[in-house]
Formats: C-alpha cells, structure tokens, sequence
C-alpha cells in the first residue's frame, strides 16, 4: 500500500443479477488534475481495500505520464469464468446502472482490467447511454497491444534485449501481448494454474494455440518456481503482492518490469533494491494502457500506427523523466517516479 490518504469517495453498491446477490464498487481517489479514469475489474477475491490501493495507482500513473486524468477503479466480486455470456452482460448492465450516478464521460470514465475486456466496455457504454464514458471497447486503435507495447518499449530502450531471457507471470491481455513482442527471448510464462519453462525459449503462437485448446499454460513449473527461475528479466503480469520479503531474496532477474499493478510489496522492494534489482515501477511500465484509453476518449489519434508513435512519445519521454532523477537524486526508479507524481499532484504520498 502506498496511499497514507483516503479516497475521495467510495461507492459501493449490491445487487441482483439472474438471480444471484452482487456486492461491487466503484473507488475515485483523486481528480486534481481531470476526470477520474480507471479500470473495471471481475474477480471473485476483489476486494475494496485492493480498489482503493489501484485507484490510488491510477492517480499517480496518469500524474506521471502528464495525462489530464484522475484516478479511479472498481468492480465487482465474481468469478467471470462461471458466468455465461449472457450472465455476464446482465451483471454489466446492472452494475453499470448502479454506478450511473457517479461516472461520465466528463467525470469518471471506467476501462477495462483483469476479468473485463472490450465486450464489457461496450455493454457499459450502450447501458450508460454515451460511448465516451467508457474506453477499451472493440475496435480501439491499438488498445489491445497498448500496455505490452508500452512496457516494451521502456524495457527494449534501457537495455539491450537481443539475448535476454525473460520470463513472464501472467497469460492475459498483458501478458500474452509481451510474449507476442518478445517471442523466443521468452522462456517461461504462468496463468493462473501454473507455467511452462523451456530454457530453448516458447514459440509464441504454439503457447497461445495450447493455451486455447487446454484452456491453460500450465506444464512443468509452478507459479513460484517461474519468479525464482534464472532469467535475465522478470516481467509480473498478473495479481498484486506476487514478489514478497519470502521469495524476494530468491530472484535471480536483473531488471523487474512490473506491467500487473503493485505486484511488489514494500518490504520485497527495499530487499530488490539492495540486491542491485533494477525496478521499472508499475506506474511507468504499465501506463500504456491508460494512454491509449485517453487517445480513444479524445478521439485522436485514429489510425493504430499514428496511436502506436504517439504512445511510443509519451512512454519514452516518462521514463527519460524518471531516470533523469533516478540519476541526479540517486534513488530508485519508483521513488523517482513518486517524486514527480508528489510534485505534480502536490500531495504527499
Ligand atoms: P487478464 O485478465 O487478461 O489476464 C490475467 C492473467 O493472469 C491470466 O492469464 C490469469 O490466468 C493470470 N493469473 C491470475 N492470477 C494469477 C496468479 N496468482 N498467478 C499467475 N497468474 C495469474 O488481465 P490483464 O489485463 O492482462 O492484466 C494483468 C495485470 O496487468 C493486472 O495486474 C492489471 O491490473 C494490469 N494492467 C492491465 C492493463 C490492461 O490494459 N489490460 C493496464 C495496466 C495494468
């Protein structure tokens, strides 16, 4: 947890949907700086403390990156997976007819996140009434790739990545999407039920055609055996707190390139730090996401080269940013990154 305040409202509201009782949220920490903008998520551990700690993220993120955003986040508890088609739009729409009151296009403008995708965003959208009030529906140039590109981007600048090995936690839209970009440099990647290592490197589309077909990666190591594996890079795509004080110690990654929000506890964080473990923090590796939304709620850049060169732009001039104070301050990429957020928010953090 980084946040010491708390937000600035939080709404939460429970109700029925084909014949099931739903408890879900809506968190809007901040919004200094433009309407609050975060991501929707559908997962059956949620809970508001983990909202008010991304909605917080999201804050910082949009601050770091100079976007006129606030931050928010919310969702509802519910396993996705065991819902139908059907079931699933009945349970948007009435989420979103509970939550009417608070968002807009002008004030909060939910995205997707883990559990959600574009169908979600567009049934939001239809049911709110106005297609700006929610970002990430289908057919967005290049929202899709946005946040793996972005964090690719960073990682393929700063270092040389010909012959990395990485290893990625997490096969979804984030993922996944890395995997696409990386390809063979990849060695390693997990899901929710375990992973798969091969030193060779995994082809990508193999893994993917695997992943459809047996519904999972999950082959010869576990989730935690992928974090301690003997990688060159470590890229966290999934949950919160994954890198803990007890496996921290056991990383043998050089750089971290966190694209999942806050997978790194504090206490883990100062362990990597000692170590020489170069963090790219989640506000800075994962922002692509959020800055595509805000070209798609602005309309602007339309084509997915011209989303792709400008979202290129502002993730290369963010981290340029970060690691100029990293340098002169002789801190951490993170507290770099909180440092100018804190500036730009004037908050303390
Ligand atoms: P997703 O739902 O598409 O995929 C999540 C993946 O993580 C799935 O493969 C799932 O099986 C796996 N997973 C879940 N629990 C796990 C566990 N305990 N161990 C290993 N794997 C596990 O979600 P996503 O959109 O790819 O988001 C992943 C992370 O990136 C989240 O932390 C999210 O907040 C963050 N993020 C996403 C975006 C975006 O644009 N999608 C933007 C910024 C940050």
């Amino acid at each position: 947890m980084i946040s010491l305040k708390q937000p600035n409202r939080i709404v939460e509201v429970n109700f029925e949907s084909c014949g099931k009782i739903y408890k879900g949220w809506r968190v809007q920490d901040n919004n200094k700086l433009g309407p609050y903008k975060g991501g929707t998520r559908f997962h059956p551990d949620l809970t508001l403390e983990e909202l008010k700690d991304l909605a917080h993220r999201m804050t910082l993120k949009c601050a770091l990156v100079n976007l006129p955003f606030g931050g928010a986040k919310g969702g509802i508890k519910v396993d996705p997976k065991k819902l139908s088609k059907k079931q699933l739009e009945e349970l948007t729409r009435t989420y979103t007819k509970a939550i009417a009151d608070i968002i807009g296009p002008k004030k909060d403008i939910p995205g997707p996140d883990m559990g959600t995708g574009p169908e979600v965003m567009q049934w939001m959208a239809e049911e709110f009434g106005d297609s700006r009030v929610a970002t990430g529906k289908p057919g967005a140039p290049g929202r899709i790739m946005a946040t793996a590109l972005g964090g690719f981007f960073i990682l393929n600048t700063k270092h040389q990545i010909l012959n990395t090995k990485i290893a990625i936690q997490g096969y979804g839209e984030v993922g996944a999407g890395l995997h696409k970009l990386l390809d063979r440099k990849v060695v390693a990647v997990s899901d929710s039920q375990g992973g798969v290592y091969d030193s060779n490197g995994l082809d990508f589309e193999k893994t993917m055609q695997i992943k459809k077909n047996k519904g999972t990666v999950k082959k010869n190591i576990s989730n935690k055996e992928l974090l301690e594996l003997p990688v060159d890079v470590l890229i966290p795509a999934a949950m919160e707190n994954q890198i803990t004080e007890k496996n921290a110690r056991n990383i043998k990654a050089k750089i971290i390139l966190e694209m999942a929000n806050g997978p790194t506890t504090l206490e883990a964080d100062k362990i990597l730090q000692k170590a020489g473990i170069i963090v790219i923090p989640d506000i800075l590796a994962n922002a692509g996401g959020v800055i595509v939304s805000y070209f798609e709620w602005c309309g602007s850049p339309k084509t997915e080269a011209g989303v792709y060169t400008k979202l290129k732009e502002i993730m290369l001039k963010s981290y340029q940013e970060v690691l100029k104070i990293s340098q002169k301050d002789n801190i951490s990429l993170r507290e770099a990154a909180y440092k100018i957020c804190q500036k730009r928010l004037n908050l303390l953090l």
